[in-house]
């Protein structure tokens, strides 16, 4: 299926008009592009839910600090329309920062609670701010039933659920495990700025965290494990930003045993900063 591309707001809301009036539902998936399977299984997941999805491309400069990597972000937009159109993407939101952020734009959304967690919000101090004004943005323009959110992206996936909640949006956000390569590496688009041997060596995060969950698991104190992980992870030549063992919905510092956790855990192989996380 060819995907139809929508470039303006307005024609997004002939287009999402023109379903409704069709008695359709939709969900959309919030992409910055660079499109891998995990993005196109998020595409699969929103197909089980909804008649329609729409996935938006837009590479959001209100997320990126000006020392990251947004300008040499991959971007390919024919690819990009290939992939999801194979998947079944009905239509692609394109907008340009102009569209997104015209002249005077003053807004932004202010968060605390997991946004507040001291995990990337510690590393990326204005990443979240960043990301849930344009998802705001895209899920009101969108007026999506549903919107599919990896679990990859841990913390941000608690960030948009509490703030369509709290701004009252009327809008399911479905979280979807992360896609692995064979060897474990969690899918993602900066995977291609590693070398072969960054490759290799960026696996030892998912064993390591496999390792902690297990530790944790068989009676090992979570914040114990979670240390020992980034001791390994260091002394394999990774820049850790942090290895940490949260309450898997609040992500705050577990207190009682039992609760439920997840390890999270962001570190730097040479100049690419890799993120992943599993539940334990
Ligand atoms: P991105 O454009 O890569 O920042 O992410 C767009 C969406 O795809 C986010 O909801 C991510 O969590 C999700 N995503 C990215 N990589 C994966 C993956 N390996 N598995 C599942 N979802 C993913």
């Amino acid at each position: 299926m060819k995907p139809k591309l929508l470039r303006t707001l307005a024609a997004l809301r002939r287009e999402t008009a023109r379903w409704r009036a069709h008695g359709l539902n939709y969900a959309v998936v919030p992409t910055m592009g660079a499109i891998h399977s995990g993005h196109t299984e998020l595409v699969t997941q929103g197909l089980k839910r909804a008649d329609r999805v729409i996935t938006t491309i837009f590479v959001n400069p209100k997320q990126f600090a000006a020392h990251e990597d947004l300008g040499k972000y991959p971007r390919d937009e024919a690819g990009d329309v290939a992939k999801l159109g194979k998947a079944g993407c009905h239509a692609i939101f394109l907008p340009s920062p102009g569209e997104m952020y015209p002249h005077g734009f003053a807004t932004t959304v202010s968060l605390s609670g997991p946004a507040r967690a001291g995990l990337e919000d510690k590393f990326r101090p204005h990443f979240f701010d960043g990301v849930a004004t344009v998802v705001a943005k895209l899920f009101i323009q969108t007026g999506a039933d549903y919107a599919m959110f990896g679990e990859k992206d841990y913390q941000q996936l608690k960030v948009v659920t509490r703030m369509a909640k709290d701004l009252d949006i009327p809008i399911q956000v479905v979280g979807i495990p992360t896609v692995r390569e064979e060897d474990g590496l969690a899918k993602s688009s900066r995977n291609v700025y590693l070398s072969q041997d960054e490759r290799q060596q960026a696996l030892a995060i998912y064993r390591y965290l496999m390792n902690a969950a297990d530790r944790i698991r068989s009676g090992t104190n979570p914040q114990t494990a979670a240390r020992a992980a980034a001791r390994k992870l260091a002394s394999l030549g990774f820049k850790v930003d942090y290895v940490a063992a949260r309450n898997a919905e609040t992500l705050a510092i577990p207190k009682d045993s039992g609760e439920p956790l997840r390890l999270i855990a962001a570190a730097w192989a040479g100049k690419t900063r890799l993120i992943d996380n599993i539940p334990v």
